[in-house]
């Protein structure tokens, strides 16, 4: 298991959309596990594998994460079957948008289908910050981070902030 560089915004990467796994086998086994390494050393309760830069379709979350026991959760080729129309407004972030947050409405509830660590297909009801985490990871596989719901505005005035942050790279 080995911790991982997340990538940020703005980067072409983050905009790939991940591909489908055949199979959950070692080597998506051990992507998993360093995706869990990487999302809880940098405190976050969910991470795409395209954030560590793997266009595959996994995600992992751990949404009771900073309040006890851990309770990873993986999910490998989601889809989203139902979306419930009422509606719910959380502050996001993300790990790829470092220290910038932002108002994002999306569906209250939804219906994921997907293979879990072992490879076996599940289905979850999620709601509340389950199903805002799930729907906000499974954008990343399609390259969309919470900044394209914001207005052209918020969203610039974002970019301009990761820039300046940016640390200077210098090669010796
Ligand atoms: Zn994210």
């Amino acid at each position: 298991m080995s911790i991982k560089t997340i990538i940020t915004e703005p980067n072409k990467i983050l905009r790939q959309i991940s591909q489908p796994v055949e199979k959950v086998g070692k080597e998506e086994k051990i992507l998993m596990d360093d995706m869990l390494d990487t999302m809880y050393a940098a405190n976050g309760i969910g991470l795409a594998a395209i954030q560590i830069g793997v266009p595959k379709r996994i995600i992992v979350m751990d949404i009771t994460w900073g309040k006890g026991e851990k309770s990873p959760m993986y999910f490998v080729n989601p889809v989203i079957k139902h979306k419930d129309k009422v509606k719910s407004v959380y502050e996001e972030g993300c790990l790829s948008v470092p220290n910038q947050f932002a108002e994002v409405e999306r569906p209250k509830n939804c219906r994921v289908e997907y293979l879990d660590y072992e490879g076996k297909k599940k289905i979850l009801e999620a709601e509340g910050l389950l199903a805002t985490c799930i729907q906000h990871e499974m954008d990343h596989l399609e390259g969309i981070l919470f900044i394209d719901y914001l207005s052209k505005l918020k969203k610039n005035m974002i970019i301009k902030k990761l820039l300046k942050n940016k640390p200077d790279r210098i090669v010796v």
